[in-house]
């Protein structure tokens, strides 16, 4: 692996520890592949926010070959 691909495989490693964006339309999207991350749990409302969990499923993803934990956040806009 070069230098950019570990540069950006720790970024997108932090980026998933986190916390991504949640979108109810589109849910967490894996930071390297861009695919839709599986939801494995989620987490009670708390003041407004609340926290998934999520693991890319797509073969051929560093998310994926790599085991690391997806994490996404929504926020309630209404509070
Ligand atoms: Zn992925």
């Amino acid at each position: 692996m070069n230098d950019a691909a570990m540069a950006l495989l720790i970024k997108c490693k932090q980026e998933a520890q986190a916390g991504v964006d949640y979108s109810p339309r589109d849910g967490a999207i894996c930071p390297w592949c861009g695919c839709k991350a599986k939801i494995y749990r989620t987490m009670p409302w708390v003041g407004g926010v609340r926290v998934r969990y999520h693991r890319c499923h797509e073969s051929g993803c560093a998310m994926h070959a790599l085991n690391i934990t997806i994490k996404s956040v929504q926020e309630d806009p209404t509070i």
